[in-house]
């Protein structure tokens, strides 16, 4: 039997409660939701993270065996592979796996930070660092139930390549050498981008050798097994090549060898592009003008996306702390505890690579707050520790540590609690999907804004036109185009676009589709083109069916929807903004309806104001929906003069306020009014929360 010592098991003990704290914390949510229908679909909850389904597809699709070309789907993503295994051989539903996923290996983290304070002779020191590590505000956010995404390991694997380094330079035994780049083979195949963050740690340890420990040969060793793991090459190549590498230096007759072995991994590195991603972005920056003029053709010009995400930049100071520590307070303390922690033991200086990434928030947006959290934990963790060795008796010591770490902990409990993210989709929408599912075949494409693509996806089984990782100005122009627009040459765009997509897999082309329908239809004007759907035209050959899901909830977003397509293309200026007010929170006086913001409609004269200025009404349009819960409208034609109409969605408790241009469009029309020609679209399913129509051309 093995008997481990009394430290041994106290660091186990500690790892065990800290993992268990971890894990019963992120089970709040499930409690706070227990039963809640809206969220579950086949009796388990779902994801909460939307980008979560892409992975979750790829994991479907290895189980089940399917290999689809040009799907979309990543089913050689780490992700998905390792899902997939969890998934083979664990006891629970699929639900259950991608859903869960997130709480177990997240937790994880608490295990580096444990070893790496044993290092230091203070297991105390890890344990109240990882209790607040595990559930520290942005970590947490990004590590809840059913987060499901490349964070649940983005914080573990460089917390492990910490410890490894920490041991490694600590103790210069041969086997931190192969667990150092064996974490870093696992990162890179985990999170391809963590090329940053290795390297931050390899120029770090090269420093601190070339200034304090050029004599010592183990360092050169780590640094060429480091960048052996780091290489531009295949992951099986790296594989085999640490290995083999760290076979030979583990003999005696190849230690004259050492420094040759460091520079061949060196100038391996560079000789693969090591450098290629630094360079690039350089480029970027500095050649941006010469990037940029290769570009020939009509030399179209997109709606970036960047334009509708509000600008990243300028984080409140409180909320860059809250993200990193719970409160500024435990922050500020953290920062001083950690410059602390490092002037004592300076072996934790290696930890700056996470901290300096943590702080690129400060510029690069609040995603990267979640890299400071574990190291600033030690930060506040050392102080604690570092009070209670000034109180009288052990009794006092330990209560000095419990009433603290709980202080700090507590602003991140109640975060928790507060948190109640919604799942991505409502069972409603998704029972739709799975509807959809039976009916659609896999190579079918189903139309819908990016932020339904993945979902899509994962739950009908068929193929999307753009997707959470798939939203250029270029790809969603013609399917914003097709939303809002009349129905007509919607179809038309439909068939079109889906056409030129599946014939560019086959063989690319260099320009977009939109532009590559422009020319071969003749026109050198890509706005004439675009006129030129509303007439008759000879369309390409039909290959697969197309359907159109239209879901209730894009009208919040219906005006964002419309600008990638409310651009002329070939000026790159944006064109008049069609109309579209929506109200959800308005109020029936006497004589008019207050729709709110400065807007109300008079009820006997059948006009609209709208600030100072008073329009008739085209039409009014009341919808609802009938006991077999089909869509029953009444329109009252009003003045033919107007532009603007009304439609009231009794049973969504909405008012909408429209031109002609938003009313005529598929999704209003579609959607809402459920108008559809017959002859160019059937209805296949209608439910209050999503429409979905096939096309027939
Ligand atoms: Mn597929």
């Amino acid at each position: 039997m093995l008997k481990f010592g009394n430290e041994t098991n106290k660091t186990l003990l500690y790892i065990l409660i800290a993992f268990a704290f971890s894990v019963a914390v992120r089970m709040i949510w499930v409690y706070q939701f227990s039963g809640y229908e809206a969220f579950m679909f086949n009796g388990q909850f779902m994801i909460n993270t939307n980008d979560g389904y892409y992975f979750a597809e790829g994991a479907r699709d290895i189980l089940s065996g399917v290999n689809q070309k040009n799907d979309l789907s990543p089913i050689t993503s780490a992700v998905s592979q390792l899902t997939a295994f969890f998934a083979a051989i664990l006891p629970f539903s699929f639900e259950s796996v991608i859903l869960y996923m997130p709480v177990f290996l997240s937790s994880l983290v608490v295990v580096p930070i444990i070893l790496i304070a044993k290092n230091l002779d203070n297991l105390e020191l890890g344990f109240i660092a990882a209790l607040l590590a595990c559930i520290g505000w942005s970590y947490y956010n990004r590590t809840m139930v059913g987060y499901y995404d490349t964070d649940m390991l983005n914080i573990v694997l460089p917390m492990f390549l910490l410890w490894s380094i920490v041991w490694a330079i600590k103790t210069n035994q041969d086997r931190y050498l192969i667990i150092t780049a064996l974490d870093i083979l696992i990162y890179r195949w985990w999170y391809p981008a963590s090329y940053a963050l290795e390297f931050s740690f390899f120029a770090l340890i090269l420093v601190y050798v070339l200034v304090y420990d050029r004599k010592n040969l183990y360092n050169y060793k780590l640094l060429a097994l480091m960048m052996f793991a780091m290489l531009m090459v295949d992951g099986y190549i790296r594989v085999a090549l640490v290995l083999g590498v760290f076979f030979l230096l583990r003999q005696e007759r190849f230690q004259k060898y050492v420094y040759h072995i460091f520079a061949a991994s060196v100038i391996l590195f560079l000789a693969t592009g090591g450098v290629e991603p630094i360079w690039f972005r350089l480029k970027g920056y500095v050649f941006k003008d010469l990037v940029s003029a290769g570009a020939q053709g009509l030399n179209l010009h997109f709606f970036t996306v960047m334009q509708t995400v509000r600008e990243a930049g300028s984080i409140p100071f409180s909320e860059f702390a809250n993200r990193i520590s719970g409160h500024v307070l435990t922050f500020i303390l953290s920062l001083i505890g950690f410059i602390y922690l490092a002037y004592r033991h300076k072996i934790m200086l290696f930890a700056l690579p996470m901290i300096g990434l943590g702080f690129l928030a400060m510029v690069g947006g609040l995603r990267f707050t979640i890299y400071a959290v574990p190291v600033l934990a030690f930060g506040i963790a050392f102080l604690i520790t570092e009070i209670s060795l000034l109180m009288p008796n052990k009794k006092i010591k330990y209560l000095s540590m419990a009433v603290l770490t709980l202080a700090v902990l507590f602003p991140n409990i109640r975060h928790v609690e507060s948190y109640k993210v919604p799942t991505v989709f409502s069972a409603e929408e998704v029972n739709t999907l799975a509807q959809l599912k039976q009916k659609a075949d896999r190579e079918d494409y189903v139309i819908a804004w990016w932020d339904y693509g993945y979902p899509i996806r994962y739950y009908a089984d068929v193929k999307t036109l753009v997707d959470g990782g798939k939203h250029s100005g270029e790809v969603n122009f013609p399917v914003s185009f097709m939303l809002t627009n009349p129905q007509d040459v919607s179809a038309k765009m439909a068939r079109l676009d889906v056409e030129f997509t599946e014939r560019n897999f086959k063989s690319p082309k260099a320009f977009t589709n939109i532009e590559q329908m422009s020319t071969e239809y003749g026109f050198d004007d890509t706005n004439d083109f675009l006129l030129s759907l509303q007439t008759q035209m000879k369309l390409p050959e039909k290959t697969r069916e197309i359907y159109f899901y239209l879901p209730f909830k894009m009208l919040n977003i219906y005006p964002t929807v419309g600008a990638f397509s409310n651009i002329d293309l070939m000026s790159g200026k944006a064109m008049k903004e069609p109309f579209f007010f929506m109200s959800r929170n308005f109020s029936d006086t006497q004589d008019t309806i207050e729709l709110g913001r400065g807007v109300s409609i008079n009820k006997k004269d059948q006009t609209l104001k709208m600030g100072q200025q008073i329009v008739p009404i085209r039409r009014f349009t009341k919808t609802f929906y009938d006991a077999g819960m089909h869509l029953k409208k009444n329109t009252q034609l009003m003045n033919f003069n107007s532009n603007i109409s009304v439609i009231y969605m009794s049973n969504y408790n909405t008012f909408l306020v429209v031109d002609e241009k938003t009313y005529n469009s598929l999704y209003i029309q579609l959607m809402v009014l459920e108008e559809y020609d017959a002859s160019l679209y059937e209805k296949i399913i209608a439910t209050p929360h999503a429409k979905v129509y096939k096309l027939k051309i």
